[in-house]
């Protein structure tokens, strides 16, 4: 089979490598000669609170990137607040099921933030850079064509286009935030936001942090920096105003995160980055064909990571016919983009 990749940032490279070992012929267009996509700049948690049916997904990531080298991926324990009791219950029953050795954190020696409702969760950091790295080797390597400098458009009456001639064999259509311009009434069903982080100095915690209870996450990087951010999703008319940072945001951050440490207070933010990412209006992503006949994978929202690679081998699957698309990630009203939507994407307790 010949298929055409159109967007190669996570789920467009991981894809590509996925269809080229199956033996199948890919090009990828990518505008940006290297990928300004929204990995690079993720804070790389491969997280696991998540729904029950999300969390095989999220295990299946880490085998991919576990696969393409040694030294991806960095088993962590991270503390995780939850908002209350039976929701965290509810995530380490899940936890166990699928292998997980994530446990109440009711110890009260516990650094900082023991309680009833904190669990230490087993989770994963993906060094993300070296992740896109790696991806782009094997994607050369097993014969993949990467064209760089090629911005897609929808050319009425042809489909995805480039130089004016239509793009070859199926077409897959995994551009991130600009899906919702590139595929006509893409806006119906995908709205960009701005995903943002910061370096701090000062103030680390002992382990990475995912505090759902004021919203944000933490993470160590070195003796004395960490990365802090949240799931605020402020929608974007453009994408790339999603690469305009809003430093006042990471002081909001910070500010919480004083809230359980007051140590924060001394910290200093010393950059803060961002990119846009994608939702639709249920928060879950699609991974299905549009009407007009190209396979969409796209709004990830703030777990691209996490899902890109498991949800690029759902699209392979699809595009060898091997399997229907997931109801949860078909195109359906409950993903069309409303006022005061979408919800938080991935929240374990609804
Ligand atoms: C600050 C930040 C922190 C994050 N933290 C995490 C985290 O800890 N864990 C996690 O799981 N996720 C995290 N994410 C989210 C994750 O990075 C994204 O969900 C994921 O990268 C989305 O991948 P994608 O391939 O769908 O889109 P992108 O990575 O955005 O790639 C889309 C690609 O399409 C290309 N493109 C656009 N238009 C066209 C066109 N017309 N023609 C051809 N190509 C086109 C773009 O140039 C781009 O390279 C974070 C994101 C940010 C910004």
């Amino acid at each position: 089979m010949r298929v055409s990749i159109v967007g190669g940032g996570l789920v467009g490279l991981s894809l590509s490598v996925e269809l080229a070992r199956r033996g199948h012929a890919v090009t990828v267009y990518e505008p940006e000669p290297l990928a300004r996509a929204a990995a690079t700049r993720s804070a790389g948690l491969l997280v696991t609170i998540l729904p029950d049916h999300l969390l095989p997904l999220a295990l299946e990531t880490r085998e991919f990137v576990e696969g393409l080298r040694e030294g991806l991926v960095r088993d962590v324990k991270a503390l995780w607040i939850a908002r209350d009791k039976p929701c965290m219950d509810g995530v380490l029953r899940s936890h166990e099921r699928y292998g997980l050795n994530s446990v109440w954190a009711h110890d009260p020696g516990l650094p900082l933030f023991s309680g009833e409702h904190a669990a230490l969760i087993e989770e994963s950091i993906i060094d993300v850079g070296g992740l896109m790295g790696t991806i782009y080797e094997w994607a050369t390597r097993l014969g993949v064509e990467i064209v760089s400098g090629a911005r897609v458009t929808w050319r009425r009456g042809y489909g995805p286009s480039w130089k004016g001639e239509t793009l070859h064999g199926e077409v897959v259509v995994a551009a991130g935030a600009w899906t919702g311009l590139l595929v006509p009434d893409g806006s119906e069903y995908f709205m960009p936001y701005r995903c943002q982080a910061a370096s701090i100095e000062g103030a680390n915690p002992p382990l990475p942090i995912e505090d759902d209870s004021l919203g944000y996450y933490i993470v160590p990087v070195s003796p004395n920096r960490s990365n802090i951010g949240d799931g605020a999703n402020t929608p974007l008319t453009d994408p790339d105003e999603g690469f305009i940072p809003d430093p006042e945001d990471s002081y909001n951050v910070l500010e919480r995160y004083a809230q359980r440490n007051s140590r924060a207070w001394e910290s200093r933010v010393l950059q803060v980055w961002s990119a846009p990412c994608n939702t639709t209006g249920d928060g879950l992503p699609i991974v299905d064909y549009h009407e007009s006949g190209v396979l969409v994978v796209s709004g990830l929202n703030g777990a691209g990571v996490t899902l890109g690679p498991a949800l690029a081998r759902i699209a392979a699957d699809v595009l060898e016919a091997s399997r229907e698309p997931p109801s949860i990630f078909r195109f359906s009203p409950s993903k069309r983009v409303r006022p005061g939507r979408p919800l938080e994407p991935y929240d374990v307790c609804g």
